[in-house]
């Protein structure tokens, strides 16, 4: 419990993070013990605010393994070593696939595939993550214009914005200038952010910078909704079009009714500010009948389609498109009438 004290006729809450080793467990040396307590610091303040951690041996090991990681991904981004994998998102009121997201894969020449949850992290921590983040915006542009010229359904494609590529003044002219290289029309390209992108800039900074997004004529989703801070704030007043609702509170909505009210409510928020919604992470059949009947507009999830490689995911999208509606909204309809 932290209590507020009273400076200058304001209230400050601080709090304070701790790591610690002991001498001589750890080291007699004085810039090692520094250099250990700096560590068990790190992961105190990895762990939440106020907590306190003492140095482990597995700290030196996977400060390691973390650096060493960084260097391979380093050289990956430049020698193109990582790929992308596409996953459909299909409109539920037209059965349709109106696009993907495209995910960064990266397989490591000796320890295999290493996912996203772990490599972008530390993409973010070492400073990688602006030229990780251009990387995958011009493959990802570049792939959807393909698309566009090899004659298939207009799609859009939906990149990943880290917070720490928003902040970069050069960022919206970058964006600029992968639509002109790849000439893919702006509105096909679809910017997914976290609100993490608020927790370290002012929010007038933010709007100024997805307003500039918008005059490009990019869309813009929230990406993870209900995870992070969840400031109504942050949705009347930015142009996001579409708001991607978390993966919690979609799975088990055909079993779970509170979930299903506590969904409802969110569709109902989010369409009285004019923005579609789009439900993550639904892995059965029964889950997008749910949510067709609650009037979700868009779904992305293993029940329509895993993220592939662009060809197999073209191929993917265009046997939903001819299947979904006979699937789901014939039974839909049934269960309707019945
Ligand atoms: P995200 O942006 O929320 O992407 C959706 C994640 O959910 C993907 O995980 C996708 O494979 C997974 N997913 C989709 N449908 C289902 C489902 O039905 N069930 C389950 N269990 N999972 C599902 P992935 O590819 O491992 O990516 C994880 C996260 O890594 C992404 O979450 C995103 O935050 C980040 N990421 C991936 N690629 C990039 C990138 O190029 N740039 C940045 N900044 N972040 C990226
Ligand atoms: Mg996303
Ligand atoms: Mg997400």
């Amino acid at each position: 419990m932290i209590h507020p004290v009273s400076i200058m006729d304001r209230e400050i809450a601080a709090s304070a993070s701790f790591g610690a080793c002991l001498a001589p467990r750890d080291s007699s040396n004085s810039s090692e013990l520094l250099r250990k307590s700096d560590l068990a610091l790190h992961r105190a303040k990895k762990n939440g605010k106020g907590s306190i951690q003492f140095f482990r041996a597995a700290m030196d090991s996977e400060l390691l393994e973390t650096t060493g990681l960084a260097r391979d991904l380093r050289e990956a981004i430049a020698g193109d070593g990582l790929h992308l994998h596409f996953q459909p998102q299909v409109d539920l009121v037209t059965g349709r696939v109106v696009g993907f997201e495209s995910l960064a894969r990266w397989t490591h020449a000796e320890k295999g595939n290493i996912s996203p949850g772990r490599f972008i992290p530390i993409a973010e921590q070492s400073g990688l993550i602006c030229d990780l983040g251009i990387w995958v915006l011009k493959a990802s542009c570049r792939e959807a214009k393909r698309w566009l010229i090899a004659g298939h359904p207009r799609r859009h494609v939906s990149v990943n914005v880290s917070a720490e590529q928003i902040r970069q003044p050069d960022f919206v002219a970058a964006v600029e200038r992968v639509l002109l290289e790849t000439e893919l029309p702006p509105s096909l390209l679809c910017l997914e952010l976290t609100e993490s992108v608020f927790a370290e800039s002012s929010s007038r900074e933010v709007q100024r910078i997805l307003e500039s997004l918008q005059g490009l004529g990019v869309h813009l989703a929230l990406d993870d909704f209900g995870t992070g801070y969840s400031s109504l704030s942050y949705l009347q007043n930015l142009p996001f079009v579409k708001v991607k609702i978390d993966r919690s509170f979609v799975s088990g909505i055909d079993r779970d009714g509170q979930k299903r009210e506590m969904l409802a409510g969110i569709i109902k928020l989010v369409h009285a500010l004019d923005m579609l919604t789009v439900a993550e992470g639904s892995e059965s059949e029964s889950e997008v009948r749910v949510l067709m009947e609650l009037g979700i507009d868009q779904v992305q999830g293993f029940a329509l389609g895993r993220p592939s490689a662009a060809n197999m995911a073209i191929d993917q999208a265009d046997k939903l498109d001819r299947e979904f509606r006979a699937k789901f909204v014939a039974a839909v309809r049934q269960k309707s009438v019945a």
